[in-house]
């Protein structure tokens, strides 16, 4: 475990700048003088030779033999020219493969090769004049490719995409291996979920969905919650992996950096993490990597979350404005039912009336007849008649309530024949 100093918050807000320029990195000068045709190594500097590997420094070797694989990439020919003319050569952004097989690394380089003379004039070596631009080529195209993500986000490109691809640009550009992983936290800062991991095995990425954030729950369940990078070099050994260890393994990981993601207020959105196929030790330009990547991951996933919240906001405002149409349509129904409701009273109200006065006339018993068994004392008023030819007389309230209950009922008249039929009986 190495303990990250000045691991500020790496918010949105983060000094990018600055970031920027540690990523670009420091370039220093390699400086090799060879001697004679054959271009033995008389003396470098410690750069040439950590350019070179530190197994391999040693002096008073060809060239060629110290670095074999220079030869198939056309160095040692450029060598034997400006040897041959007398003319210095400059390259600029020369690629070079250094050492072979998985040790092999990409490096490009400003290259001056200067003929060294004796005093006749004669030439009698070559000064080789080196600067790495490597870091500067691969930080250049990952601003390129960073200036691309901003546009994406700006763009409100679905987060999965946004991720997704930061991730595999990251990838594509590192000089070693890498592989990153995105876990968004959940709204109680509590659990962890997939984001993007698109170089993870999809096992892994099951197993450490849902991970809690705690201390000693891997690099990044201990980084979201700490609130800071937290930087394991060798998952072998950190007690961090202890539950994770093995399926870390299983996934070929030996290494994983991991900063938390935390949004402007300085409320945790989820992790960055950078694993490595081998135990290594972040160098600076990572930390800056980082600190970029973790910040615009941030910008990506703040502005998912607030078009979440408008689009949620936008559903309970529809979902207001449903409610408050559907109760305006049942007042409306309510309403139309009492007016229509009372309207009927009022007919029958009338109706009523017209046959008291109709059948005032008419003999009829002293008391309604429609009290049922509590009976009514009420004087009769009206005759009622139904459709199989029965009849009675009820006073008004009785009348009325019998209108309303019985289908079949109707206040007797010579028309519909209810009265007749009782009057012939
Ligand atoms: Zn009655």
């Amino acid at each position: 475990m190495v303990a990250v100093s000045g691991g500020e918050p790496t918010g949105a807000g983060s000094a990018v700048d600055g970031d920027l320029r540690d990523l670009f990195g420091q370039s220093i000068a390699v400086f090799a003088s060879l001697a004679g045709p054959e271009h033995v190594v008389e003396s470098a500097n410690p750069a040439f030779f950590a350019t070179i590997g530190e197994e391999r420094a040693r002096t008073g070797l060809p060239l060629v033999e110290l670095v074999p694989e220079l030869a198939g990439q056309g160095f040692i020919g450029l060598l034997d020219e400006v040897h041959r003319s007398g003319e210095p050569y400059t390259g600029r952004d020369v690629r070079i493969v250094l050492g072979t097989g998985p040790t092999a690394r990409e490096a490009f380089f400003d290259f001056t090769y200067e003929p060294r003379r004796d005093g006749d004039g004669t030439v009698v070596g070559i000064r080789v004049i080196g600067v790495e631009t490597t870091q500067v080529k691969h930080a250049q195209l990952l601003m390129a490719e960073h200036r691309a993500l901003l546009e994406q986000i700006a763009r409100q490109a679905p987060l999965a995409e946004v991720l997704d691809g930061m991730a595999r640009c990251i990838e594509n550009l590192a000089p070693q291996e890498l592989l990153v992983s995105v876990l968004l936290a959940d709204p109680d800062g509590l659990h962890l979920r997939h984001g993007a991991a698109p170089s993870l095995p999809a096992f892994y990425n099951e197993a450490i969905d849902g991970i809690a954030t705690g201390e000693g729950v891997g690099s990044c369940g201990t980084a979201a919650h700490r609130r800071e990078p937290v930087i394991v070099t060798d998952i072998g050994t950190d007690p961090f992996w202890d539950d994770f260890r093995e399926l870390a393994q299983r996934a070929g990981l030996a290494a994983c950096w991991s900063t938390p993601i935390l949004a402007r207020d300085g409320s945790l959105l989820g992790t960055f993490a950078m694993y490595h196929r081998t135990p290594r030790v972040p160098r600076d330009s990572d930390f800056a990597l980082i600190r970029v990547f973790a910040g615009t991951a941030a910008l990506a996933i703040e502005r998912h979350h607030s078009e979440q919240a408008q689009r949620a906001a936008e559903q309970r405002a529809e979902s207001a404005m449903a409610e408050l149409a559907k109760a305006v349509r049942a007042e409306q129904e309510l309403r139309t039912e009492a007016e229509q409701r009372a309207a009927a009273a009022a007919e029958l109200a009338d109706q009523m009336r017209a046959a008291a006065a109709a059948h005032a006339p008419a003999p009829h018993p002293e008391g309604c007849q429609l009290g049922g068994a509590a009976g009514c004392t009420a004087p009769a008023e009206i005759k009622l008649a139904d459709s199989w030819g029965d009849s009675a007389w009820g006073c008004t309230s009785h009348t009325e309530e019998a209108l309303i209950h019985v289908r079949s009922a109707f206040i007797a008249s010579e028309e519909l024949g209810g009265l007749a039929a009782y009057r012939d009986r």
